[in-house]
């Protein structure tokens, strides 16, 4: 079998005018290239800080457009990026030198009321879906910010005015229709639909500790769509042995977790809180919150009064040198159950894969309640406790 390392793979990517001519012959709807007088405009994402410079954005208008702007990447070997509303902070609805798939022209959203279900078209936002279920005095779960995408902002979770009453804006997705990432159309059956309620991140389970295997989710697919053969069984040199697709350059990172903590899975997200605290705390003094009874949910925690420290390491793409300050800061940190990259998200783990989806679950919520406590403390509407140190 093949062995797959964690190198740079060598770019064959065509000419951007040869990636642009493709899409001239094989695609009906709008493109904007480099040399389109609105290139500026329509590369940008909500973030300003995100400055990729796609070949090629394929301003979609149907299902067919769809299928055939990520045939074309595909055959191309280029990276896709699939925008809706463009709010990742990340920056994961665009890239750079490949083809952004725009959705925004599709944002039509049918009601029906009787049914009470609303089929959405991928690029409406929830200004789009609540308008069109508000004529109908019904609602859902949306986002507090109304030009958030709903399909991205369900895809992660998504939480929202209604959450306390409703649940997740995931939790009230029906069915979904796919493109596939190498162009087919199907619609998600029961599994598939599981996955699609809030995937992000990379994630891990450990399969052999003696000699130590992982399962981890292949890079740079949707973990929403993830087929069974996009889980990798890897050796620590990180050789695959089963599974399609590439690991994450930071298989690293699992493999120094699970050597450091004896863990049995290790969970990687990202979220909006995650990288607003990650980024609002000196390095040497993360975030640390104390007296929440959700504490109690973490591994050898027994009382709410324990104080809970998130130790923060600094990003850095050389994957070597950061899976070392990674594995020296939990050394220096035993009591810790989980970390935060700068500006990228949190890693936690656990000694089953239960146990570490539990913590992702107790962080996102804590580091939630310690970014909104701060918020409104200094808004002067706060007068609790001081949380979230
Ligand atoms: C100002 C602001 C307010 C926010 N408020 C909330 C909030 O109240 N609640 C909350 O839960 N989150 C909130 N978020 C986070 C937000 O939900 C996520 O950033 C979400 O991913 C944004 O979705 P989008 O479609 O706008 O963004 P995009 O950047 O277009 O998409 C985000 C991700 O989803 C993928 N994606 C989008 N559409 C599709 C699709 N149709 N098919 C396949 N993949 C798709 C993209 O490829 C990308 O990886 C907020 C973010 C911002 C910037």
């Amino acid at each position: 079998m093949a062995e797959t390392r964690l190198e740079e793979k060598p770019m064959t990517a065509p000419s951007t005018t040869a990636l642009a001519e493709a899409f001239d012959r094989g695609f009906d709807g709008a493109t904007t290239t480099p040399e389109s007088d609105r290139y500026e405009e329509a590369r940008r994402v909500w973030n300003g800080a995100v400055d990729d410079h796609p070949a090629v954005i394929a301003h979609c208008r149907g299902t067919d457009d769809v299928v055939a702007a990520v045939t074309l990447a595909a055959a191309a070997g280029v990276p896709l990026a699939v925008r809706a509303g463009g709010h990742s902070v990340a920056g994961f609805s665009s890239c750079d030198g490949g083809v952004v798939v725009d959705l925004a022209p599709m944002r039509g959203v049918a009601v029906d009321p009787h049914r009470r279900r609303a089929v959405v078209q991928p690029g409406a936002t929830w200004a789009d879906f609540d308008a069109a279920t508000g004529i109908h005095g019904l609602a859902s779960t949306g986002g507090l910010v109304s030009s958030t995408g709903v399909a991205g902002l369900t895809l992660g979770g998504g939480i929202g005015w209604l959450q306390r009453r409703y649940g997740l804006a995931c939790d009230n997705l029906r069915s979904a229709q796919l493109v596939t990432a190498d162009g087919r159309l199907i619609d998600a059956d029961e599994a598939l639909l599981w996955g699609l309620r809030g995937g992000g991140g990379n994630f891990s389970v450990v399969t052999s500790h003696v000699p130590r295997r992982l399962a981890i989710t292949a890079s740079s697919v949707d973990k929403g769509a993830l087929e069974p053969t996009q889980i990798l069984d890897i050796d620590e040199t990180c050789a695959v042995h089963g599974g399609s697709g590439n690991p994450s350059a930071e298989t690293l990172l699992h493999f120094e977790i699970v050597r450091r903590r004896a863990a049995g899975a290790v969970l990687h997200t990202h979220s909006v809180w995650s990288t607003v605290l990650s980024d609002s705390h000196g390095l040497d003094r993360g975030p640390a919150t104390e007296g929440y009874e959700m504490l109690k949910g973490l591994d050898g925690v027994r009382t709410h009064e324990h104080r809970e420290w998130v130790p923060i390491v600094p990003n850095d793409q050389d994957m070597l040198r950061l899976a070392r300050v990674v594995g020296r800061t939990l050394d220096e940190h035993p009591s810790a159950h989980a970390i935060l990259l700068q500006r990228h998200g949190i890693y936690t783990w656990g000694a089953t894969l239960a146990d570490a989806v539990r913590h992702v679950e107790i962080f996102e919520f804590l580091l939630e309640t310690m970014g909104r406590t701060r918020a409104y403390r200094l808004r002067g509407g706060y007068d609790g406790p001081a949380q979230g140190s």
